[in-house]
């Protein structure tokens, strides 16, 4: 379902012009990418997920994705220019209509930073708050991902309907690389290092709204639908 266009609201016109962006943070596991999903399909907002996109490079073995090979098997960030040059590509595309979701981005305050300059969009920041470091450690050993779509399972809670293929596109669906206990914790550690800190940039900015990320998918979405409207 799309969302129909405001239409004679108060308030300023060039505040409704604007395009939709909600950016979605949390720690990994957090679940921002199941969530973004949702969203994609309850609203009609496409989702940019930089993880995909940086993965796409991967795969496809384009120099991109070779230099950050590396990086990102162990857990580590790509660069801020890497991932600016592959969202801006994805910006300019030109099919975003209503709004997008970003999944994944920003991950440092240098990144928001440049995205507050990039693009005027309306934002909304949703921060995906999970406490226990375990909760978000047990769903991602436990995260089946589609190599092709990108789809989300989860071997526990959520597996495809045919061990190992996608139920949406029929691609193979896989543990990611650097979903091991030893590379999560690490991941962990440069989110709490290095994403932390955007939590504060966007409250400073009055745009943040915190949610409690621990519960079931539908709790989550119920939330994040709350901070919207
Ligand atoms: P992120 O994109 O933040 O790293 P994902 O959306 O990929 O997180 O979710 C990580 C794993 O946890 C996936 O296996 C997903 O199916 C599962 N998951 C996501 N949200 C929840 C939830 N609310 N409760 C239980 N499992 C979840
Ligand atoms: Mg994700």
């Amino acid at each position: 379902m799309k969302l129909s266009p405001k239409e004679g609201k108060e308030g300023s016109e060039v505040e409704d012009n604007k395009m939709k962006r909600i950016i979605l943070f949390g720690a990994p596991g957090s679940g921002k990418g199941t969530q973004a999903d949702a969203l994609e399909q309850q609203y009609g907002w496409e989702k940019i997920s930089t993880g995909d996109l940086v993965r796409a490079e991967v795969a496809a073995q384009t120099p991109i994705g070779r230099e950050i090979k590396p990086l990102i098997e162990m857990g580590q960030l790509a660069p801020d220019e890497t991932v600016l040059k592959i969202l801006k590509n994805r910006l300019a595309q030109g099919d975003l209509v209503n709004g997008y979701i970003l999944d994944g981005f920003p991950r440092n305050l240098a990144q928001a930073e440049e995205l507050t300059r990039l693009a005027v969009d309306s934002e909304t920041a949703i921060f995906l708050k999970i406490v226990n470091d375990d909760v978000v450690v047990g769903r991602l050993t436990s995260r089946l991902t589609c190599s092709q779509c990108g789809a989300i399972y989860n071997s526990v809670g959520n597996p495809p309907l045919k061990t190992g293929q996608c139920d949406l596109c029929g691609g193979p669906v896989r543990q990611r690389a650097d979903d091991n206990e030893e590379t999560v914790r690490r991941r962990i550690n440069v989110y709490r290092e290095q994403t932390q800190p955007v939590i504060d940039y966007y409250k400073r900015l009055g745009k943040l709204h915190e949610v409690d990320a621990s519960g079931t998918v539908e709790e989550v979405s119920a939330a994040i639908a709350g901070a919207i409207n």
